[in-house]
């Protein structure tokens, strides 16, 4: 059966009558057929979330927005298994990730629901001004309609970045998840429509990046556009809200260093150098997909490595013991492929670089390493999104910087050392969003995420999250019942 659009508070079928499919991954089985929204389509969600701001969602409170978030953590909680294996078949990654991914999106509902009751305390508090005879209140209103794009690696995870922090500031929404990833999305919005979230409040348009997509970006009443995804296609969002001056926020790729110096214990780093580059098959924004080895431990980390990577398990996420599933896509397996016969010229391939010959079918790889590819290399430069890691050697804590920072891209990095005065000076020297200190990758709802430079602008998560969909309003009054006098005292 078709999936259908969620527009106002209806499932609905797409004016043009287009549809794409989900492919398993693991299988390359269609899973389901989707529909797929086009301008028109789109243009009445927006609508349907426009009335739904206009007529009610933006003059709750924050306690009444907490209650309908906590709503749909319960209602996707009580699912939870079942939205773990959709996850599983949809983006092919292995169960145990799906089970932590969807219980961290029930969490940010939740999370989202004490800052939206959080916020009416702040509302309309005083601002002292210099002047007596004048009075200052700030309000934090919501933004409007925001119009949100999310990308494959976190279907539902990256759904409840977006749409709880927007619900709970007051904002209504119009998501778009990736054409390859729809199911879970389309289940948050079974859950609004369960509850009895009011209609408009939340849209959930399926639909292609160049169709659907395109549409959301250059739609004149989204007020906030806030996209996760490359660097190309956020760099047309961005284009398309010059045209309005649309508010926006971007989550775009990365290139992250991690730096591992002489002193780092071997056994956790190669734990964590593991967990940094293959967890989600090395689908991760964050991946510290580049490693900095300093000299004297090279030869042991490398070694210990090369042991542990060729050790993982790779199979059909819901396989039990799996640590490894397939890539997303054909074109995303293709694309993988492709970097890696091209990175064969760049560097010394370790291990991996090819299809396991177990699994003959699905978009299955193995894990990858490289040596030494040259710093101008694609392979070095460019966010290849799956399971290569590229290591080299450096010798001084100088050098090991100047290599992390030299990257178009800064969203997160890494760095080892038993030495926490030196892991602290590198810390603050790294230009990424995010760093981690001898460990890669935990993500935590409350803290800001976000990345420098190409890697996008603003944060989500934590109260950064909820700034994204707030406008900050002054009240000034003139409280005296004294004429102001500037003007006439001039004559
Ligand atoms: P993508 O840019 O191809 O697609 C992302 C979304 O944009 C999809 O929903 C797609 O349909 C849509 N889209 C495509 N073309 C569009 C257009 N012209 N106008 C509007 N929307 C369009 O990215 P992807 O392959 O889905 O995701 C992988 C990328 O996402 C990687 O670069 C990764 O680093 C990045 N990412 C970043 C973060 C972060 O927090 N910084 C998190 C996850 C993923």
């Amino acid at each position: 059966m078709l999936k259908q659009l969620y527009i106002d508070g209806q499932w609905v079928t797409p004016a043009q009558g287009g549809q794409f499919s989900c492919i398993d991954p693991a299988t390359e089985e269609t899973l389901q057929h989707v529909a797929a929204a086009t301008a028109q389509d789109v243009d009445l969600a927006v609508q349907a979330a426009r009335k739904a701001f206009n007529q009610g969602w933006s003059q709750t409170r924050g306690a009444e927005r907490a209650d309908w978030l906590e709503a749909l953590a319960d209602k996707l909680a009580s699912k939870q298994d079942a939205l773990a294996i959709l996850e599983v078949c949809d983006n092919g990654k292995p169960l145990p990730e799906a089970q932590w991914d969807i219980s961290d999106a029930i969490d940010c509902f939740r999370y989202y629901a004490g800052l939206a009751r959080e916020l009416d305390q702040r509302q309309d508090q005083p601002l002292e001004l210099p002047d007596p005879r004048f009075s200052c209140r700030i309000r934090h209103e919501p933004v409007g309609v925001a119009g949100q794009i999310i990308p494959w690696n976190y279907p539902l995870l990256m759904a409840a970045w977006k749409v709880a922090p927007a619900l709970a500031a007051g904002a209504t929404c119009v998501l778009k998840p990736s054409e390859l990833t729809s199911l879970t999305a389309l289940e948050l919005a079974v859950a609004a429509s369960d509850v009895g979230l009011p209609a408009g409040v939340l849209n959930i348009v399926t639909g292609l990046g160049n169709e659907a997509g395109a549409a959301l970006g250059a739609h004149p009443d989204v007020d906030k556009m806030a996209f996760t995804g490359s660097v190309p296609t956020g760099a047309k969002i961005m284009s398309a809200a010059a045209a309005e001056i649309k508010n926006i926020s971007l989550e775009l790729g990365g290139k992250s260093a991690f730096i591992v110096f002489d002193d780092a214990d071997v056994e956790a780093a190669v734990e964590w150098i593991m967990f940094g580059i293959f967890w989600n098959q090395g689908q991760v924004c964050s991946a510290t997909s580049r490693l900095l080895v300093q000299e004297g431990i090279a030869p042991r980390l490398t070694e210990r490595l090369l042991d542990a990577a060729r050790r993982i398990r790779i199979g059909p996420g819901l396989e039990p013991g799996v640590q490894l599933g397939p890539l997303v896509s054909a074109g995303q397996h293709r694309k993988v492929l492709s970097m890696i016969e091209q990175g064969k010229q760049q560097a010394t391939l370790l291990t991996g670089g090819k299809r396991p010959g177990h699994l003959p079918e699905g978009y299955f790889l193995e894990p990858t390493i490289f040596a030494e590819p040259a710093t101008d290399s694609r392979l070095w430069r460019e966010e290849i999104f799956g399971p290569v890691l590229c290591i080299r050697r450096f010798k001084t804590e100088a050098e090991a910087l100047q290599q992390a920072n030299d990257s178009r891209f800064g969203l997160a990095a890494a760095v080892m050392s038993a030495d926490l005065e030196r892991s602290a000076r590198v810390a603050n020297g790294l230009r990424a969003g995010i760093v981690w200190v001898n460990c890669s990758q935990p993500t935590f709802t409350q803290a800001p995420w976000g990345g420098m430079k190409q890697s996008g602008i603003g944060r989500e998560l934590g109260r950064w999250g909820l700034e994204n969909y707030l406008e900050v309003k002054q009240v000034t009054e003139y409280r005296s019942q004294d004429a102001w006098g500037w003007y006439l005292k001039q004559e």
